[in-house]
């Protein structure tokens, strides 16, 4: 940590800390050693066996210094370093007052567990207070699907959904944003260099690009996970079976529309399938409405592999839903199996064969 606290409980900076003074850990209130050299940025590190509750330790450099750089990138004036939030035992990397309100900020360098987010996302919300995660070099260099962008993805009008890294190296907060994922949960975005002060510069653009071969991929997938009964495929199969399809018999237009909102992994097109044989089993020339579909989707919902989408709001994860559910609407009018007889209602016009 970059900050500490005196005798006289003042929030003191290890840059400028006197080496003769004692300090402690504003969280436990145990001693605290300075550590400073040429080598190394200027902090405070626990005693070794000391069990912190608060400060996650060892801080590598990485986040010493990503914490210094930004506390300088977001304009000292407006950041607080490592304040104790005392009610709920927890201490961000740095808070930032902005117009709107404070803004805590988390510089995630090491992995972290779901559980540890989920209860750090939970204390933030006690008070109010909504974080921005911001990534570092780690999850920079091996951020390439669904399942690692899901605990820290966010989503706002502007931006869609996206990403947040400090890239130490060069002092920089680099933006992810309109992320997307393919069938195989590979993910697609825009890359941005954030300038501050509503400043930014396009770096380049990592589209994705359906193909065939990822399609056979995919299928090829399912066979494979259902030889070897990987559980993921072996409960969809269930579902299938207990509904007399089968799930190798998935028609090619699930396949269609293979660039979609990042909530899914790579089970979308099942995921469409799936809802098909609900449609299909009301019967031919039967209604469907849009609580219908909705209570198709929660049947479905416990198999799909979403992730921990530990900063989207339950509202938000029915918007995006939504929008892929219009688009499968829409595919099933085309190829016919759906006929729409008023705003929200169709008819079922086709079903699908049992297997
Ligand atoms: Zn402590």
């Amino acid at each position: 940590m970059l900050t500490a606290i005196n005798q006289s409980h003042q929030v003191i900076i290890a840059a400028a800390a006197d080496r003769r003074t004692l300090y402690y850990c504003p969280g436990c209130r145990t001693k605290v050693i300075l550590r400073r050299g040429q080598r190394v940025v200027a902090h405070f590190a626990h005693q070794s066996g000391s069990h912190c509750a608060v400060s996650s330790e060892p801080e590598s450099q990485q986040h010493l210094t990503g914490k210094w750089q930004m506390a300088h990138y977001f304009g000292e004036d407006r950041v607080e370093l490592e304040p104790y939030l005392k009610t709920i035992r927890q201490r961000p990397d740095l808070i930032v007052t902005q117009a709107k309100g404070q803004v805590p900020i988390e510089f995630q360098c090491s992995a972290i567990s779901p559980e540890k987010l989920t209860s750090r996302n939970a204390g933030y919300q006690q008070l109010a207070l909504k974080p921005v995660w911001v990534l570092g070099n780690q999850y920079y260099q091996h951020m390439t699907r669904q399942a690692q962008v899901a605990p820290f993805v966010t989503w706002s009008a502007a931006w869609g959904w996206y990403l947040l890294f400090w890239r130490t190296a060069t002092a920089t907060m680099e933006l992810w944003c309109q992320i997307q994922t393919d069938l195989l949960g590979t993910i697609g975005y825009q890359r941005y260099r954030l300038l501050g002060a509503g400043q930014y510069e396009f770096i380049e653009n990592k589209a994705i690009r359906a193909t065939t071969w990822q399609v056979n991929q995919l299928r090829q997938q399912i066979v494979h996970g259902l030889r070897y009964r990987t559980p993921k495929y072996m409960q969809w199969q269930n579902f299938c079976y207990s509904h007399h399809r089968l799930l190798q018999t998935i028609p090619d237009f699930c396949f269609d529309q293979p660039v979609v909102v990042p909530i899914f992994g790579d089970s979308v097109a099942i995921f469409r399938y799936c809802l098909l044989i609900l449609i299909s089993e009301l019967g031919s020339d039967q209604e469907l409405n849009q609580s219908q579909l909705f209570c198709m989707v929660e049947k479905l919902r416990p198999m799909l592999v979403i992730g921990n989408l530990a900063n989207c709001s339950e509202r938000r994860f029915r918007d995006q839903l939504q929008l892929v559910l219009d688009d499968w609407v829409q595919t099933l009018m085309n190829n016919g199996y759906l006929h729409r007889v008023g705003p929200e209602k169709w008819r079922v016009t086709r079903q699908i064969m049992p297997a």
